[in-house]
């Protein structure tokens, strides 16, 4: 009797639902294990299927790709290591993935945001659980400006799906800083240094930082940084998208 019903409701398009990424019609299945993360109900087979990441060598500090004879770390981080002690990536910022980035954040799509955290949850397979987790903040200038901080919309979907403690006043950026496109690292260092302030709380916890995309990794350094400095006994970082080149760095769409 079930069977026939859902032969009819097949039949007359009543079992499908809108993709999240490409909103076409489909039909919910369930998936095995290795790919339950993917939200099943939410991203249609080929969309999923373009959302997952290849494998590629990559530096095990800052998740950038590795060229030629480097083996597990790259150039930058051998001579100056980053102040976390984890990276995890969900994969590189280019195709499907940087499509789905640049539309939660310069087109507010939030929808996206559940789909995501779930990359998220899956890459953070990896890292010792934290005491609390939180996004990279944004000035309250710039978020009354945006609307929102895509990297919390990220965090949230994560503490839904990964039951994890989210602590989002744990840091703070207490200084406006202008946009970091177009600029040196070493510039972009000096742009925000002295820009983010952390919570005495943070004092002896572990704790997980994410963000969407990691570019130079200069925001990261930074917010890490802070978050040492007042005491966090051990930091990992999670991020969406490593950008392959600076160059690729998100920047708002034409229009
Ligand atoms: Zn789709
Ligand atoms: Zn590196």
């Amino acid at each position: 009797m079930r069977d026939t019903l859902r032969q009819y409701q097949r039949a007359l398009g009543l079992d499908e639902v809108r993709c999240t990424f490409c909103l076409r019609p489909f039909a919910p299945q369930p998936l095995a294990p290795p790919m339950d993360f993917l939200s099943a109900e939410k991203l249609c087979p080929h969309c999923r299927a373009r959302l997952v990441p290849r494998n590629i060598r990559s530096c095990r500090c800052c998740a950038l790709p590795l060229e030629g004879t480097q083996t597990h770390i790259c150039g930058r981080c051998a001579v100056d290591p980053p102040p976390w002690d984890a990276v995890a990536v969900w994969g590189l910022y280019r195709a499907a993935l940087r499509d789905a980035l640049l539309r939660l954040k310069f087109d507010g799509e939030l929808t996206l945001a559940p789909v995501l955290a779930g990359c998220l949850l899956q890459a953070s397979a990896c890292l010792p659980r934290p005491d609390a987790i939180l996004a990279v903040p944004q000035h309250p200038r710039h978020l009354c400006d945006r609307g929102f901080n895509q990297a919390h919309e990220l965090v949230r979907g994560l503490q839904k799906q990964g039951d994890l403690p989210l602590r989002p006043e744990l840091l703070q950026k207490v200084r406006h800083t202008p946009a970091q496109a177009g600029l040196t690292a070493q510039d972009r260092a000096r742009n925000l240094r002295g820009s983010f302030a952390a919570r005495p709380d943070v004092r002896g916890m572990r704790l997980w930082l994410v963000d969407d995309v990691m570019t130079t990794g200069s925001t990261m350094r930074e917010a890490c940084r802070c978050l040492k400095v007042a005491g966090a006994s051990s930091l990992c970082v999670l991020v969406v998208a490593r950008t392959p080149r600076p160059e690729d760095a998100p920047s708002a769409p034409p229009v």
